[in-house]
């Protein structure tokens, strides 16, 4: 059976066979523009809402939903129909929200600093999985806008560009997003830039570099062994020529590893000829991987000297770490044979969240809310445009 968002609008003709025709874009806009259950589209009559809502189930089943920041960082881990978890976080900002998406459960990159690495590779998310992300955080972002998204939550998406691509298309047309909003991020996947160059709607491309010398790269990226920084720059120029869009670099800056002025060299050689923007990302803690993030200090003097060289650069700020959201710690949480009722909290987290109110939710979820201050990086932020597409909550 075809999950809600899986459904595309000839599936939905035919489910409304017999009805008058204008019922499809009813019921359409009733999915993608009022982010509307069947059941609470009240412009279509009692019987065609009931059915809808039994013919068009959910793809994602909240298991757990963790706020931190404030509130202003919400994730979701979700269970699928065939018991595979994957996990959504939607960031607030003061005018608007991103979310950051996952394209497949787990992945076989293998990438030893990401927790998604660590765990595996399980499938490939449908076109309905990774749109239905999107529509439920649009929901709770409500009344703020739901403006940008970024493939940048587990998985690797051009691993499953055809449906991604597909999802892409939905989020532009049907949820209304500008493409300008939309941000693929790649491990380097050289084919699938190749496809993306040739794509017609010209979204934003995040290549996660690490590493600008391909001895290193091997080691911290193992599919550079496939695709090395040679070819991988050469796809990049091609995108920058084929889109003329701008292009970032990724940099999750690890101690005494990426961090020493000769990095900063190398990085700078390959950014500047490409014009990309370099975003660094303080290493977040992962289960798998000893190495710490670079400190405070070496991170804003390898920022200050980027920037030296030339090279636009921003700090990610960090969000999300008191509830393990933050970038390269999406592990969905405990082992599915296992009740996935609770959040996860190493234990010094647990120190730290300790006073916390816990509390389960009607639906019998325990939602965590964290208060741990939010680890902010120094330098500026990074921020996507302020100009925001809307998302139509009407
Ligand atoms: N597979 C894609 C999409 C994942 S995006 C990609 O690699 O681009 C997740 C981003 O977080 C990537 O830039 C990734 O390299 C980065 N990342 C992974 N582990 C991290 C960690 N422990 N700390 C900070 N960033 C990390």
């Amino acid at each position: 059976m075809a999950t809600r968002y899986d459904a595309g609008v000839d599936h939905l003709a035919a489910l409304l066979a017999g009805e008058p025709s204008y019922r499809v874009r009813q019921a359409w806009d009733g999915l993608y523009r009022r982010l509307l259950d069947p059941a609470d589209m009240t412009d279509l009559p009692l019987a065609l809402r009931q059915e809808l809502d039994e013919r068009l189930p959910l793809a994602l089943t909240t298991a757990v939903e963790s706020v931190s920041d404030g509130g202003d960082t919400v994730k979701w881990l979700w269970r699928l129909h065939d018991g595979a978890a994957i996990e959504t976080v939607l960031m607030h900002y003061a005018d608007r929200a991103t979310v950051c998406v996952s394209s497949q459960a787990g992945c076989a990159m293998a990438c030893g600093f990401c927790a998604t690495g660590q765990a595996g590779f399980e499938r490939n998310l449908s076109t309905g999985e990774i749109v239905e992300q999107v529509v439920r955080a649009a929901r709770r972002a409500l009344p703020r806008r739901l403006s940008n998204v970024v493939f940048m939550g587990m998985g690797e998406p051009l691993a499953n560009f055809d449906r991604v691509w597909a999802g892409i298309g939905r989020i532009h047309h049907d949820l209304g997003l500008s493409a300008r909003h939309l941000t693929v991020s790649t491990i380097g996947v050289v084919p699938g830039i190749d496809r993306l160059a040739g794509a017609e709607l010209p979204v934003n491309l995040a290549v996660s570099l690490h590493a600008a010398n391909d001895g290193l790269r091997d080691r911290l990226v193992p599919l550079n062994r496939r695709y090395p920084l040679d070819a991988l720059r050469q796809a990049c120029a091609r995108y920058v020529a084929a889109s003329g869009r701008r292009l970032s670099f990724e940099w999750a800056l690890i101690d005494a590893t990426n961090d020493r002025p000769a990095d900063a060299e190398e990085l700078a050689a390959l950014a500047l000829p490409l014009r990309a923007h370099v975003n660094l990302i303080p290493l977040n803690p992962t289960p798998g991987y000893a190495t710490p993030g670079t400190p405070p200090s070496g991170v804003a003097a390898f920022c200050r000297r980027l920037r030296a060289l030339g090279v636009t650069t921003t700090v990610r700020r960090n969000r999300g770490t008191g509830i393990d959201a933050a970038c390269g710690q999406l592990a969905a949480g405990p082992p599915r044979a296992q009740p996935a009722r609770t959040v996860r909290l190493s234990p010094t987290r647990m120190e730290s969240t300790s006073t916390s109110p816990r509390r389960t939710t009607p639906s019998g979820h325990t939602t965590e809310r964290t208060s741990s201050p939010s680890t902010t990086a120094p330098g500026p932020t990074t921020e996507a445009p302020p100009e925001a597409a809307r998302l139509a909550a009407r």
